[in-house]
């Protein structure tokens, strides 16, 4: 674990404006929709469907049971096809349930909905596991595994800083949704065991702050916490820095914290409220590669590439594609794979090919990084295969989260050496 935290003095040019002020298009699959089956790794799955049944909106497809438990439901009415083998988000083949959908979007009743202030903790954790809830922040971690066992938890942070930029989605779903937000909220709350939940957000948001803190008047048990326009405030381990001035090795339950994004509780409150499993998506669809940028709802398992015809098309003929935002985000080599449950944003950017020069040893990037890692280091062991070293520079803390490369003046992409790095001791393990 490094030692320190590196400084949060990052003000980015946020591109939100491209979205934020736009209202939510709705966008339906005409054909096909792919449902991934795993993410990306190919897990264990039991197909409960076989090709020619008839199934509804949250009819349920398959179930995933190794590692965790993940009921994984239809977000479409139609017929099952077959499984085929399709690029996922995070950049690894795996298969995929083809359902063709019939257009009508008719509904299941997934599960009887249920009164979280009656229910015991218990059945409120199990509801939140058969419901199929993956953390929204684009993580994709089952939400149940962090209520199952908690000890001595004393915070709930409910995570709607959303710092990277361009992604607005957070933003959006939360304008829509506030009341579900706070009853998802004291849901969450519930099952953690903590005694208080805050609800931490950027202070620029100041009219989603003012009407969060009119509707938390009668809410004791939770509060806002309003965080500086840096990045990566929206970290999990800045974050809880930011509000605990603790910092742990692994998880925040070490320190008595459990994380979950604000869209999480959103989800898990219609969930409960109406019985359905989760089946569509608010995403930010943004960058200078769109005619059109837009927060777009829609049924997961649609193809980027549908949704970008939908809202307008590419601006230019060579973009790049980002699953996630330009920050975090990873580029695809295509738009022919699928919003997940999960996913939060796709950023489309014109591509303007500029050559790196050597390093410069300006330091820059060792002075930014928020993990507080030597990336430039790290690159340099890359480069020559020193594993040692590389576990000596603590590669394996880097969060991935792109300030090197942003800030490097000589154009190098100093996080994907990092990212090399990392695969080089993940191989080293096996
Ligand atoms: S991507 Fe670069 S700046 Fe970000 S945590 Fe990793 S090494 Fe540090
Ligand atoms: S920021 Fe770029 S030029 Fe400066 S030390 Fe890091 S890699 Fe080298």
């Amino acid at each position: 674990m490094p030692l320190w935290i590196g400084p949060m003095n990052a003000h980015l040019n946020g591109h939100k404006e491209l979205t934020s002020h736009n209202e939510i298009v709705t966008v339906k699959p005409k054909g096909e929709v792919y449902i991934p089956l795993s993410n990306g790794n190919n897990a264990a799955v039991e197909v409960l469907v076989k090709e020619g049944d008839k199934v509804k909106v949250g009819t349920l497809l398959a179930k995933r049971s190794v590692p965790f438990v993940v009921p994984i439901y239809s977000s479409v009415s139609g017929t099952v096809g077959v499984v085929k083998s399709m690029m996922h988000a995070v950049m690894r083949p795996c298969d995929h349930l083809v359902i063709v959908s019939d257009g009508k979007f008719e509904k299941a009743q997934s599960f009887s909905p249920i009164d979280y202030t009656s229910a015991t903790r218990d059945e409120l954790v199990d509801f939140i596991m058969n419901s199929g809830l993956m953390g929204c922040g684009g993580a994709g971690f089952p939400t149940y595994i962090k209520y199952k066992n908690p000890v001595n938890i004393h915070t709930l942070i409910i995570n709607a800083v959303e710092c990277e930029p361009y992604i607005t989605a957070d933003y959006r779903t939360m304008k829509e949704f506030l009341d579900d937000l706070i009853y998802g909220t004291k849901a969450l709350l519930k099952a953690s065991t903590a005694k208080e939940a805050i609800i931490a957000i950027k202070k620029n948001k100041v009219e989603v702050c003012t009407k969060i803190q009119a509707l938390l008047a009668n809410e004791p048990q939770i509060k806002l916490f309003m965080t500086p326009d840096k990045y990566p405030m929206g970290w999990e381990r800045t974050l809880v820095y930011e509000f605990t001035h603790k910092r742990y090795d692994k998880l925040p339950s070490e320190i008595g914290v459990i994380v979950n994004n604000a869209t999480t509780a959103i989800a898990l409150a219609q969930s409960l409220k109406y019985g359905s499993a989760i089946d569509e998506k608010i995403i930010t669809f943004s960058g200078d590669g769109l005619k059109h940028p837009v927060n777009v709802k829609v049924p997961y398992g649609t193809t980027v590439k549908e949704i970008v015809e939908a809202i307008g098309g590419y601006s230019a003929e060579d973009v790049l594609v980002i699953a996630g935002g330009p920050m975090m985000g990873k580029t695809i080599p295509t738009d022919n794979f699928v919003i997940t449950s999960y996913s939060n944003a796709i950023t489309i950017l014109k591509t303007t090919p500029q050559e790196a020069i050597p390093c410069m040893r300006c330091g820059r990037c060792n002075d930014t990084c928020p993990a507080g890692l030597l990336p430039v280091r790290i690159n340099n062991a890359e480069a020559v295969a020193d594993l040692d070293l590389i576990v000596k520079l603590a590669a394996d803390q880097c969060i991935e989260c792109g300030m090197c490369s942003y800030i490097c003046p000589s154009r190098i992409d100093v996080t994907e050496g990092v990212r090399r790095a990392k695969r080089a001791l993940m191989l080293r393990k096996k």
